[in-house]
């Protein structure tokens, strides 16, 4: 157990109940989420012996960085960390000119099985707690804080090469990392959060919510709930609750496929929950919360970039409230063991344009750090432990 896995309530009973003053555990809180320490010996406030205590019953940092890839254009990080348990999972830091997203895994693997996933290929090896979905996102706010100050005097522009930019040096080091866009640009805070990492955050929903609280929590992090996205693969039962529990923060729906018989294959879930539920529960989604609602499209060559695919996506799109449905489309990721391949330009344009002229909002996404196997679950699976 980690610190990040408590409650700002939880945290106040366990050191009530240790007989210590109710002042200590905001303490504690500030020291976690406004000054994002990365250890207990850097509370300096805390008597010795509570820090001390803190020190014996719970972990600071969970996650060590095994291997920390730069992309050549210098935009996109990828850290594959490991877990107490051994298990490992990666986060992505995407900077696009003043934006820094972080991109978060809820699951170490994960057991929704689409075959052009890298974590789908790879299985399912356990659920995230909440604390370690949030240590991820802290991880890089303390690099970016770190790099603040630095980044004008930072002339060396040198690459380094693949091998040298591997390293599996402790999180405090990490900072020392070959100069990067990342920080040559004056953002050094994180701007949005998607949880499009591994793992299928609605098989991990106590978790996934219990870490979206902490991170939006105003008398902590107090990040914008609005700048982050949850994604999920169209668990029905999720989509509901989030309705509910979900406040201002985004949700985004892997559809991939616009009719049964082909999304049975890409996104196998949809056995338990086919295309007509999924929408209406998506519908249903909209209506209640009134926020707009992102389907994610992988362009697959010949596979699901046809016109009968565009026009069917279409006419779910245009099932859900007007002015609330977008449709970010993203030329598949190439994957070691799934033969598709990206979509080719022509393709794309021609699919856009049946979306277009049924007036459905589209965006298409660039990929990120391709060199850097920064697709979802791809740095593991390249790993020689993974
Ligand atoms: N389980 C969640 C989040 C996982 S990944 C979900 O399914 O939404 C975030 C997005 O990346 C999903 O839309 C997923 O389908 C997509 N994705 C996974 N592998 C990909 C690949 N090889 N190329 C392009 N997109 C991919």
């Amino acid at each position: 157990m980690s610190l990040f896995d408590l409650s700002f309530d939880e945290l106040q009973s366990l050191i009530e109940g240790w007989g210590e003053p109710a002042f200590r555990a905001r303490q504690i809180w500030e020291w976690m989420y406004h000054q994002l320490v990365d250890s207990h010996d850097a509370m300096t406030n805390l008597p010795k012996p509570l820090r001390g205590r803190l020190a014996a019953e719970f972990a600071f940092n969970r996650l060590t960085p095994r291997i920390d890839l730069l992309s050549t254009d210098g935009w996109t990080r990828k850290v594959l960390f490991a877990l107490p348990d051994g298990s490992q999972i990666e986060t992505v830091l995407m900077g696009y000119d003043k934006r820094r997203t972080v991109c978060v895994s809820t699951q170490a693997g994960c057991a929704m099985a689409c075959p052009f996933c890298a974590t789908g290929q790879g299985g399912f090896q356990r659920n995230l707690t909440s604390g370690e979905i949030v240590e991820q996102v802290l991880f890089f706010e303390r690099l970016l804080r770190k790099d603040e100050g630095r980044s004008a005097r930072m002339k060396d522009d040198g690459r380094k090469t693949k091998d040298e930019r591997r390293t599996s040096q402790p999180a405090s080091r990490l900072s020392d990392h070959p100069t990067t866009r990342l920080r040559d640009q004056p953002t050094n805070r994180l701007t949005n959060i998607v949880f499009m990492g591994m793992g299928e955050p609605f098989a991990n929903y106590t978790a996934t919510i219990d870490a979206l609280r902490r991170l939006i929590d105003p008398s902590g992090w107090n990040f914008g709930a609005r700048r982050i996205t949850v994604s999920t693969v169209g668990l029905i039962p999720g989509i509901e609750k989030f309705a509910r529990d979900g406040g201002q923060v985004n949700l985004a729906v892997s559809i991939h496929a616009a009719t049964d018989d082909l999304r049975d294959q890409l996104v196998p879930i949809n056995k338990r929950y086919p295309l007509r539920d999924l929408i209406e529960a998506c519908r249903a989604y909209v209506e209640t919360t009134r926020r707009r609602l992102s389907f994610e499209w992988a362009l697959i060559e010949g596979v699901n970039d046809t016109l009968e695919q565009a026009r069917a996506l279409a006419r779910l799109a245009l099932q859900m409230p007007k002015g609330l449905i977008h449709v970010n489309l993203i030329p598949l990721n190439p994957t070691r063991d799934y033969a598709g391949a990206a979509s080719r330009r022509d393709r794309i344009t021609f699919f856009r344009a049946e979306l277009d002229r049924h007036g459905i909002p589209n965006t298409l996404r660039i990929r990120r750090g391709i060199d850097i196997n920064a697709g979802c679950g791809q740095l593991r699976q390249a790993s020689p432990d993974g």
